[in-house]
């Protein structure tokens, strides 16, 4: 079998411990959902254990040439369910039209773009289970009033229930990253529909967060600038409000705008 050359620029470190690989499979709970896509498969260290699962299709999204031959050697019956694509600029709404999960050791130089893509299509994807770099994990899983806290924590916990699950070192990967990594588990919530505009409370979170330490008063300004709104919560800074504290602001700001 050919071997991948690692390539840094598509953040390739490749996972050799197979029990790893095994636990992060396992880790999927595949609920309600008859298909899967594994983002940047590599040499298919997760695909193998994902082909034994038979309750759902696996499909496979890479964009390195070299791995997308060697995979097409490795499993051959995959057909078509090998994509060659960026998954950045693949259309997977169209592609897949029902219930999906997403699981892959993210390409860390773009978990963060990966995460905005799977908030616009919400409806779809399900569930992740994803390797990430460990702060970037650590940022999305945790709460109000920690450091960590911010735009992706705020937007994806409105729409997910999400674990961290376990670290990982690096020296499992080759070659092996300069930085810890850690496994979560995003599994979509109930909530169909905020209470408030979308679309607004994407801009308050992203614009309340781009100036972490002034008040949410100062920091909104070019979304709300009305001395008649003064609520208590603008005093705040935005690492302070909790997801339902962002959705309450969004629905005071939606009714102040249109008043
Ligand atoms: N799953 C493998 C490889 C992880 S490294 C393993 O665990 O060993 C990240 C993988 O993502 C690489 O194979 C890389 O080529 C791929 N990748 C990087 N950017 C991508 C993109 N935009 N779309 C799809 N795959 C991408």
């Amino acid at each position: 079998m050919p071997y991948v050359k690692p390539k840094k620029s598509l953040g390739q470190h490749f996972l050799k411990d197979k029990n790893i690989a095994q636990k992060i499979v396992e880790s999927l709970r595949a609920e309600g959902m008859k298909k899967v896509l594994e983002i940047g498969p590599g040499m298919g260290v997760l695909t193998q254990f994902l082909l034994e699962r038979k309750e759902f299709e696996t499909y496979l999204i890479e964009i390195d040439r070299e791995s997308v031959v060697y995979l097409e050697e490795a499993f051959p019956a995959l057909g078509e369910k090998l994509i060659y694509q960026d998954f950045l600029k693949f259309d997977f709404p169209e592609y897949f039209t029902e219930p999906l999960g997403i699981i892959g050791n993210f390409p860390y130089n773009i978990s963060s773009q990966i995460f905005f893509r799977i908030i616009e299509n919400k409806n779809l994807v399900k569930e992740v289970v994803c390797m990430i770099q460990k702060e970037v994990a650590e940022r999305i899983s945790s709460g109000e009033g920690n450091k960590q806290y911010g735009i992706l924590s705020v937007l994806l916990q409105a729409f997910y229930d999400i674990d961290y699950l376990f670290t990982v070192g690096e020296q499992v990967f080759s070659p092996p990253p300069k930085v810890k990594s850690a496994v979560i588990r995003l599994v979509r919530n109930q909530v169909k529909k905020l209470p408030c505009d979308e679309a607004l409370f994407l801009r308050v979170v992203k614009t309340g967060f781009n100036q972490r330490r002034k008040t949410l008063r100062n920091s909104l300004r070019s979304i709300i600038d009305d001395p008649l709104f003064e609520p208590e919560i603008l005093k705040k800074r935005p690492e302070q409000l909790s997801v339902a504290q962002f959705i309450y602001l969004t629905s005071a700001i939606e009714n102040q705008l249109s008043a």
